[in-house]
């Protein structure tokens, strides 16, 4: 029996951790074959990206090696999945191909880029890995040094695009440069997502920055680091960077069927952001499936819980924990500390300890 796992972040890891500890763990010969396969060595704490691109936060503080997170006697495959193919069951990657009875898939998300050209693409600045984000941060340490006024434009006012734009307010500010941001969003107000009045705090507490917001807007076209909007509005010299939303990276041929509360691939009524809690519990219920199939426990139906959220801006924050608003300093706290718990290993929980208490105590 062989399941293999697709992406060992916080879901696929879940699942490996969860079929690993429902055997004894002096006797693991009755539980199946395991196989992580990865195009990375390690999983990233996305949520860390926009710091790493300030540079407030060393990337190896962000990472856990498979080799040293991944239960004992799980095969470990560094290799990038080209296709799944639900019919045959079978896994391809760029080397070998896979054959699994049990498939979690847990590849993660990708930047969103709907219809724009590859042209396009490769000049954008993203946030998707650990890579885009050494890209980003390398790439704006070039803009400060080259320009004394910088001009950053972001496409997208969400959770990923205000991050990124506090980070790189900061890191232009500590150079001394001048920074003009503006981030451009499709809706009429950034952070669509949230009631009118929490968006406009977060709005207000952007503009006090120098943040400049162009709502009901959308790039399109970027040329010669010249970024033109549908309104005809252009901004020269630009430092640009695409935060304008996500999709399913990895996509599959062939057709199967879940039933829903078993985690289906089936249409829903409702749309989850995306958070390491959601891909942490849908992975643990994915291998307490698992399990059920193989008759080792019995069948769990997923249960969507969330328990809050919360957008670190450097010096404020805003988010929601057990149904109560959050917002200003403790919420970075809390940040920071739930990254630490949630990371890789008792060195990273220490050091995301540190940065709660350093950044809460920031100065503007
Ligand atoms: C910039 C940013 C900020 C975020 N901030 C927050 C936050 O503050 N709070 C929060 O809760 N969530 C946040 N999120 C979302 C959260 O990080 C994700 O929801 C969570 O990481 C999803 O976990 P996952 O296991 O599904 O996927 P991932 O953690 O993305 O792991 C997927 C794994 O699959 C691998 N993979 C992908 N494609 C392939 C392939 N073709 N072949 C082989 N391997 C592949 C990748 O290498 C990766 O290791 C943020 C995300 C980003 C990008």
């Amino acid at each position: 029996m062989r399941v293999v796992v697709i992406g060992g972040g916080f879901g696929g890891m879940a699942a490996i951790k969860t079929i690993y500890k429902a055997f004894p763990a002096d006797d693991k010969s009755a539980m199946p074959e395991i196989i992580l396969i990865d195009k990375h060595d390690h999983s990233t704490m996305l949520p860390s990206l926009p710091d790493i691109a300030g540079m407030r936060i060393e990337p190896e503080f962000a990472i856990g090696k498979y080799s040293e997170t991944a239960p004992n006697g799980v095969k470990i495959i560094k290799a990038c999945v080209e296709m799944v193919d639900f019919q045959t069951k079978s896994v391809v990657t760029e080397k070998e191909t896979y054959v699994y009875d049990y498939l979690v898939f847990a590849s993660g998300s990708v930047a969103n880029f709907y219809n724009n050209t590859p042209e396009f693409i490769v000049k954008c600045h993203k946030l998707d890995t650990l890579e885009d984000a050494l890209k980003l941060k390398d790439g704006f340490t070039t803009e400060i040094s080259n320009f004394d006024t910088v001009n950053v434009v972001i496409s997208g006012g969400g959770f990923t695009g205000l991050e990124l734009a506090t980070n790189l307010y900061h890191r232009a500010k500590y150079a001394k440069k001048k920074v003009n941001i503006y981030m451009i969003e499709l809706c009429d107000r950034i952070l669509p997502m949230l009631g009118e009045k929490r968006s406009k705090y977060v709005t207000n507490k952007m503009k006090a920055l120098g943040i400049e917001f162009l709502t009901s807007e959308s790039v399109v076209s970027f040329e010669e680091r010249k970024v033109t909007l549908k309104s005809g509005k252009i901004i020269d010299n630009t430092f640009f960077c695409w935060c304008s939303g996500v999709k399913m990276g990895l996509k599959a041929i062939g057709s199967h069927t879940v039933k829903d509360e078993k985690l289906s691939t089936k249409e829903r009524t409702m749309y989850l952001r995306r958070a390491v809690n959601f891909a942490y519990m849908q992975g643990k219920i994915a291998g307490k499936n698992i399990l059920a199939s193989l008759k080792v426990k019995e069948y769990k139906p997923y249960k969507m819980v969330d328990l809050g959220w919360v957008i670190p801006l450097y010096t404020t924050s805003i988010g929601e924990a057990f149904g109560k608003k959050i917002q200003g300093r403790k919420g970075i706290a809390m940040h920071y500390i739930i990254c630490g718990v949630k990371n890789y290993s008792f060195k990273n929980l220490y050091n995301y300890c540190k940065f709660a208490i350093i950044f809460m105590f920031t100065k503007e």
